[in-house]
């Protein structure tokens, strides 16, 4: 398997793992200056990693297919930002970006997930991201609706979501506060929002084995996470599915991203995701990559999407 890079860029920070070194994590502080904060990671990247190296990047923001940020509620500073302006270490061709959600989902195939046919990766952040895997494979949404499982309505609730909409599943959980809220502001949230039932009706009527939990929120709120697996076990009682909680949720994304580099390089991951893969102009980028590595000799011959 060929080795590669996994960047998580998060509300709050950035971590870096290099997969022939993964107890070694490199983490910076997610700045509201775009443009310093990719500076810091691709000074990271010359420091601790060799040229030529796939790189996975898991984003929380929606991105043009440019690469450009789109929208980002927790970092509205983005906006507008070019990912990959401040960040010429990364090689257009075995780079690939990727939703957090999805990275995440990825990343507990073989740890949470190990064993379940199909599920669904519900991941606790900033947001509240769903993303259901079957045959081992993310299934990402379909554009138009809602972007993610946080984005499903409910029914006669008002409560305006950054999305636009109103009654979005995670602004009725998660409120305004986010990932700062506490344990019993989380609690009436998910009573409010109906959460276990409406995850467990969604589980048994998709026909899926289960369902995983994970994200840095449960991490932070582990009693959050312990009532969660609870009520869901409960509501799965007799169906035959199963609730399980990830060992190690902060990292799922960060994990997932490393999958995401392996794919970058031809892996077998499913091409009907929405990769975003960095465009620019193969001979300006070995000039500016030559450049920042002192005369390393680069091509880039794949065909970029
Ligand atoms: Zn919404």
């Amino acid at each position: 398997m060929p080795g590669g890079v996994g960047l998580d860029i998060g509300a709050s920070k950035w971590v870096l793992v290099d997969q022939k070194n993964p107890a070694v994590q490199i983490r910076g502080r997610t700045a509201d200056d775009p443009i310093q904060c990719l500076r810091e990671i691709n000074a990271a990247l010359l420091d601790n990693v060799g040229p030529t190296v796939p790189l996975g990047i898991s984003f929380p923001g929606s991105l043009n297919k440019e690469g450009v940020v789109e929208s980002w509620p927790r970092r509205p500073t983005w906006v507008g930002c070019q990912l990959f302006e401040g960040m010429p270490w990364a090689d257009p061709c075995i780079t690939l970006v990727l939703d957090d959600g999805i990275c995440a989902a990825l990343g507990e195939r073989r740890r949470a997930g190990e064993g379940l046919d199909s599920y669904l990766c519900l991941t606790f952040g900033t947001g509240l991201g769903g993303v259901a895997v079957v045959d081992g494979l993310p299934r990402g949404s379909r554009s138009g609706g809602a972007r993610t499982f946080g984005h499903l309505r409910v029914p006669g609730v008002t409560t305006p979501c950054p999305c636009g909409r109103q009654g979005c599943l995670q602004a009725v959980v998660l409120g305004e506060r986010r990932d700062r809220s506490t344990l019993e502001e989380l609690l009436a949230g998910a009573r409010r929002g109906y959460l276990s039932t409406v995850v467990a009706d969604f589980v048994t009527a998709s026909g899926l084995d289960g369902v995983v939990l994970t994200g840095g929120l449960l991490g932070h709120v582990p009693e959050f996470a312990d009532f969660l697996l609870r009520e869901l076990t409960e509501e799965f009682a007799g169906t035959g599915c199963d609730a399980r909680l990830s060992s190690r949720p902060h990292e799922s994304a960060l994990l997932g991203s490393l999958d995401l580099a392996v794919a970058a390089t031809g892996g077998s991951l499913d091409a009907s995701f929405d990769y975003i893969r960095p465009r620019r102009d193969a001979d300006r980028f070995t000039e500016r990559h030559g450049r920042v590595l002192q005369g390393s000799v680069h091509s880039c011959s794949r065909r970029q999407r």
